[in-house]
Formats: structure tokens, sequence, C-alpha cells
């Protein structure tokens, strides 16, 4: 199951891909944004443990659908723009980073999100208290490594292909290009 640092690794391959990526100019508040949007859908756990402590409540129910990647990418890009005007943080960069997370626990997991949502809802059910959670987000890491392994794979590949420097986004990053 994607966590947290497997669904920012796919948002990060997702910004290499893009053809007018988003680290071009600072690129610390472009990271900040992919870190954000890849995990913005897993908001419903903390909406969830906020109101009821249970993480579960509202899990992969309306933000893991696609009206929610539409609509906040259409804000996040409006956002983006307004927030020292972070080039390549468009409409569509933000909504595949958002879209990313969704389909990838569709994909990746047994338990199925609420893509056509308003028209289906099918929230995980159980219970996730607090410490189910932090524990699960911290410990469970080790279960994304499949994940980031791909993903570094792909950005590699990608960098190739289109003549690209390497190593790839982080130490274009740390270097500030
Ligand atoms: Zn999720």
């Amino acid at each position: 199951m994607p966590l947290p640092l497997g669904h920012t690794a796919i948002g990060l391959a997702i910004n290499d891909i893009y053809p007018k990526g988003s680290f071009t100019d600072n690129p610390w508040k472009p990271f900040v944004f992919v870190v954000a949007l890849s995990n913005l859908p897993d908001i419903d756990v903390i909406t969830g443990l906020m109101l009821y402590g249970n993480g579960d409540v509202f899990h992969r129910g309306p933000t893991h659908s696609l009206l929610f990647g539409l609509i906040m990418a259409l804000i996040a890009s409006r956002v983006g723009n307004w927030w020292s005007k972070i080039s390549g943080v468009s409409f569509l960069w933000c909504f595949l980073v958002i879209f990313s997370h969704v389909l990838a626990d569709a994909i990746l997991t047994h338990v199925p999100v609420s893509l056509w949502w308003p028209l289906e809802l099918n929230c995980s059910g159980g219970y996730s208290g607090w410490v189910d959670v932090i524990n699960f987000v911290v410990f469970g890491a080790i279960r994304d490594v499949g994940i980031i392994v791909t993903v570094a794979t792909v950005i590699v590949f990608n960098r190739i292909i289109r003549h690209k420097p390497l190593p790839f986004a982080f130490s274009r990053l740390l270097k500030g290009r």
C-alpha cells in the first residue's frame, strides 16, 4: 500500500516526465507542492482522526475521486501561480500529481477507491486510531521500497531517453537547478 513516501516518489516521477516539469526556478516550493499534492487525498485520514478519532471513517471516500482531483487541481494551480509564480504548476500538472495518488491506491492495493464519487462511495471502513496511523506511516514505509526503486528506474530511463542530465531530480533539487 503506498504511504506518503511512495506517493511522493510517484509525484516526483510525474514531475520529471511532465514536459515542463516544475523544478525549473526555485526548486523548494515546487517540491513542497509535489509532497502536498501527491498526498492530498489522504487528508481524509486526518479528517476522520480529528472528528471521530478513527482515520478509516472517510478513508478512500470523496477525496479519492476524479472530481476531487479536478477541483483541487484547479485550486492548487491558482495557489501555485499566486505563490511566487512557480513555473510549471499548471492545472494539468497539479491534476496528474493529485490523481496519481488515487490511481496508485486503486492499482496497488485491494481496497477500492471512490473514483466516480458522488456516483459511488467506497470508504475503507474498519478502525485506525492516531497510534495505528502514526505506526503505519513511520514503520510501514519499508513497504514502499518497491515503489521507490521502480520510480527511480523510471526517472533514470526518462532522463536517458530525453538526454537529460543524471542523476535524477534530487541532485537537481539540492543543487538548486
Ligand atoms: Zn490514499
